[in-house]
């Protein structure tokens, strides 16, 4: 049974202001691929890139349309290393594992500007991202993030006082923040469109709408969609947080998540550039917390809350415009002209999950918040591993992989009472 409802895009400002569609038929009757990805994400698209440089034979079979999950949605912020920091995989994981990955956390962000001059990808790109501390516990944070990065040789980090913070973002809300020249920004739909284009390219298919209902496991494995079939050497899941129950292990071990944005009318120029006037993307320190950026038509695009379980919010401008007033009280009157909901992916230790599923079908999901870089860095460790070199996917692998208590029944329940306890950490500043 189909679980993707609506196929066309969300009514986002991305999608608004996307760049020509892409041109992908249905998928129809029986085809053969050395390697099938599900999924025309960033995880899928990256995967298949990769593999088609390396002269693999590649077809990506997508639901609705490429970039249509949080790929094509979400805050465009490049954001360095993983959602839990490299220290917490030190501690976790010990220290083989942790050197492995912290070679690794600052990988998909170059991968991205590669692919954008590689292929010629028109996104907006934008240099530099702040991480915004609100009270001193998050600023002590920011300091031990600085030293823990450079000793994992990452060098492109300043750190900015109440006085450099407020140059840099005009808000009376921080103590101080990172500022990262090695982030940035981008259009996310058209990073996507640009990435799925430089597929065809090189000879890759896409099949849009087309939604794999039913997998068939073995040693030539077959996905099935209402109208077609291919059978495989090899499947990529990349499904991540719209896979449904199409694989149970991948359910049952993670939660699709909601995070809402809105985007407001194009700024007249002075009080665009008063905001932010070093153009970065900012997101703040809280667990539950607020993103945002300009767009290249001076819009504030600002991102923020939580909805577990994946609901859609009944409204999101009064979920996010009182957060977006907060930092920013000069945008009072201002007028919202888009809003939309997507779905991230989260798992219970915040890292991502990477594997097999017997020897031919390989996944990669749940960045949990921060995917844009991740995801790209997925791609390229899963085409590796699918030309027999395992040793980067075998560490991601390593990470131990936690179902959620209580089963999937209990999960929204179970992040309701961990998105409330975050909450009153958030606020009490702990
Ligand atoms: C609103 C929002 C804001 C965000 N902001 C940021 C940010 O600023 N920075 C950051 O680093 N991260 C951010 N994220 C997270 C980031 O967008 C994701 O981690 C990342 O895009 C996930 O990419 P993906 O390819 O794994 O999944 P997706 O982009 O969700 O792609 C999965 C695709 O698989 C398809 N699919 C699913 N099931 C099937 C099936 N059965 N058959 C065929 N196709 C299928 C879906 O239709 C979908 O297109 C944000 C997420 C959201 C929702």
């Amino acid at each position: 049974m189909a679980s993707i409802s609506d196929t066309r895009y969300p009514p986002s400002y991305y999608a608004a202001s996307a760049n020509n569609p892409l041109q992908a038929p249905a998928l129809e009757g029986d085809q053969e691929t050395e390697v099938c990805v599900i999924g025309a994400g960033y995880t899928g698209l990256s995967t298949a890139l990769h593999l088609l440089e390396q002269g693999h034979d590649v077809t990506v079979v997508e639901a609705a349309r490429v970039g249509w999950g949080a790929s094509g949605r979400n805050g465009g912020q490049i954001v360095n290393s993983y959602s839990r920091d490299i220290d917490v995989i030190e501690r976790t994981a010990g220290a083989r594992v942790a050197t492995e990955l912290g070679a690794m956390a600052f990988e998909g962000g170059r991968i991205i500007r590669e692919l954008i001059d590689r292929y010629d990808i028109q996104c907006d790109l934008k240099q530099g991202g702040i991480f915004a501390a609100l009270n001193s516990r998050q600023m002590e944070e920011l300091t031990r993030q600085k030293a823990l990065w450079e000793r994992y040789g990452y060098k492109q980090l300043q750190l900015l006082d109440g006085d450099g913070i407020r140059d840099k973002v005009a808000t009376q809300r921080y103590v101080g923040g990172l500022l990262d020249q090695g982030s940035g920004h981008i259009h996310p739909l058209n990073l996507a469109l640009g990435e799925a284009r430089a597929v065809q390219k090189l000879g890759g298919r896409i099949y849009e709408q087309s939604e794999v209902i039913a997998i068939e496991r073995g040693v030539r494995p077959v996905v099935r969609t209402a109208h077609g079939q291919i059978r495989a050497r090899v499947l990529v899941i990349a499904g991540n947080a719209y896979l449904g129950g199409l694989v149970p292990e991948l359910k049952a071990k993670s939660m699709p998540c909601g995070t809402q944005m809105i985007a407001t009318e194009p700024l007249p120029d002075t009080l665009a550039a008063s905001l932010i006037p070093g153009g970065e993307c900012v997101e703040d320190c809280n667990y539950l917390l607020d993103y945002y950026r300009l767009s290249a038509d001076r819009r504030l695009l600002y991102g923020g809350g939580v909805v577990y379980g994946a609901r859609d919010p009944a409204d999101i401008d009064r979920l996010i415009r009182p957060k977006m007033l907060r930092t920013f009280p000069q945008l009072d009157g201002v007028n919202i002209e888009y809003r939309w909901t997507g779905n991230f992916l989260m798992t219970l230790s915040r890292l991502p999950q990477v594997g097999r599923l017997g020897n031919n079908i390989l996944y990669s999901q749940g960045c949990s918040g921060h995917g844009v870089t991740y995801t790209h860095l997925a791609g390229r460790i899963l085409s590796e591993a699918i030309g027999g070199n395992t040793r980067r996917f075998d560490a991601f692998a390593s990470l131990r992989h936690y179902p959620f208590p209580g089963g999937h029944l209990l999960q929204a329940p179970f992040s309701a009472l961990g998105a409330w306890y975050y909450t009153l950490r958030d606020r009490l500043g702990l």
